[in-house]
């Protein structure tokens, strides 16, 4: 707990709120997918196929290959992809891309997919710091008026004093740290770890010994660490082939802090990158883990992309590609060939095929339910009902995204529970995006008219 409180490193990769319940495949040890499990809802059939690919991958048996996703839109497509990276691995990257994102002024389509290819690599590294860890048993500041503001005082520095079962120890504090002890209201009794090398400070709870000072219901207890109060630790976290691509191009340019953060990166740094961390991986202080890549409108992507991304599938550090489609036959964009999905046939060869199918009204109702909770919005079941209806008639999206804008309502009346009303009030503002077409359809024929 200590380590991934301190940390906090390198946690960049694209967080998915939409999809923050997903927790995994939700399905039982023989594969079968449990009804409600995992924050997922139905969709039986490709979450049990999803399982299986999830095995395949494990034991290094979709080297080469990838998965493609097809059904109609908001049937989840993304909610299975985000579901088979957590079977994966808890930190693996996940990265969530358009194909139209592929083609920007900035850079080349081909570099915008390169760069994506490997922000879905990580690099798990494995790192020995030296922290402190102890009881606070002294903790003295030394104020001075704030330079900037002379009505303020804030701390030149501190004096702190850690306490383990073996040792006891007085540091003198920097100005910078002794202001973190302040935000985080760190006073004695209190456990704590500071990372030497970063100066990031965890709490880990009241020492037992402090029992009679605080409130027993609101602290958590720890017993005071025993050893020394210096003491070596491992840290692990994941970096990105693209987090180090990124440092190292800056390294090599005086500019670097005038650079935009997005462009074109040589390939001279990419493979400098690549034999640093193949040395890394040699001497066992790094190993690889192959994130998710999840394409979605995969009709967007021409032949050339296509022709790139069978390549990057080949190489040896390569993510797991999962495609989404909602069309059935389409022209392969950059030719004349029609084929599936508008994907060529090669690459389709390489694919394994999940289907995803529309969903009932229990599911939806039973999808924004489990939504409400990870936001912590109530519903009054009238209104769950009008949400579900709206679902229904509309698409599961746009009744998920209805909740926050109704409860927004909800709040205004002073009320902690979204009903019917916030709902309907939410509604007529939004629309969903079948709706916002038709509109502007409305208005070019007017124009077209006129
Ligand atoms: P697609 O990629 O097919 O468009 P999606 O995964 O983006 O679908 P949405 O229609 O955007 O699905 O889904 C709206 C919300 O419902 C999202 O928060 C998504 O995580 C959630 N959701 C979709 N399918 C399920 C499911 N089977 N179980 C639980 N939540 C789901």
């Amino acid at each position: 707990m200590a380590i991934s409180e301190i940390r906090e490193v390198a946690a960049r990769f694209e967080r998915i709120g939409a999809h923050s319940h997903i927790r995994g495949l939700g399905l039982d040890e023989n594969l079968k997918a449990r009804d409600v499990a995992d924050g997922l809802v139905g969709q039986k059939k490709a979450r049990e196929a999803a399982g299986v690919i999830v095995r395949l991958i494990k034991s290094g048996k979709m080297a080469g290959r990838g998965i493609l996703i097809a059904g109609p839109p908001g049937t989840g497509k993304t909610a299975i992809a985000v579901a088979i990276s957590k079977e994966l691995g808890k930190d693996i990257p996940f990265v969530h891309v358009s194909a139209s994102e592929f083609y920007s002024s900035e850079m080349k389509k081909t570099e915008a997919l390169i760069q994506t290819v490997r922000k879905a690599i990580g690099v798990r590294i494995r790192e020995t710091r030296v922290v402190l860890e102890g009881e606070v048993v002294g903790l003295d500041y030394n104020m001075v008026p704030n330079p900037y503001n002379p009505t303020q005082k804030i701390p030149e520095s501190a004096t702190l004093t850690l306490s383990t079962t073996d040792e006891k120890k007085t540091f003198s504090v920097s100005g910078r740290l002794a202001l973190q002890f302040l935000y985080q209201g760190i006073e004695v009794g209190d456990v704590i770890v500071i990372d030497k090398e970063t100066g990031r400070i965890a709490k880990l709870g009241k020492s037992r010994k402090a029992e009679k000072k605080y409130d027993i219901g609101e602290v958590d207890y720890v017993d005071v660490p025993s050893g020394r109060v210096e003491k070596e630790k491992e840290f692990t976290y994941v970096v990105t082939l693209h987090d180090l691509d990124e440092a190292n191009a800056r390294r090599g340019s005086i500019f670097s802090i005038f650079s935009p953060p997005s462009r074109e990166i040589d390939n001279e740094v990419r493979d400098a990158v690549d034999e640093q961390v193949k040395r890394w991986v040699e001497e066992g202080r790094a190993e690889l883990v192959p994130g998710v890549l999840f394409i979605d409108e995969t009709h967007l992507m021409d032949i050339e992309l296509f022709t790139f991304m069978n390549r990057a599938m080949e190489s040896e550090m390569a993510p797991i590609i999962i495609l989404a489609s909602n069309r059935g036959f389409a022209k392969i964009r950059g030719t004349d060939i029609v084929a599936p999905h508008g994907i060529p046939l090669d690459l389709l060869d390489r694919l394994l095929i999940i289907t995803t199918e529309p969903y009932s009204k229990d599911e939806i109702r039973k999808i924004l339910e489990i939504r409400a909770a990870e936001s912590g919005i109530m519903l009054s079941s009238d209104a769950l009902e009008k949400l579900t209806q709206l679902g229904v008639e509309n698409s599961l999206r746009y009744a998920v995204q209805l909740l926050a804008p109704a409860y927004e309502y909800a709040k205004l009346r002073n009320a902690g529970k979204v009903e019917v009303e916030d709902v309907e009030r939410a509604a007529q503002l939004f629309v969903d995006v079948s709706q916002s077409s038709a509109y502007l359809k409305k208005w070019e024929e007017k124009m077209l008219a006129m």
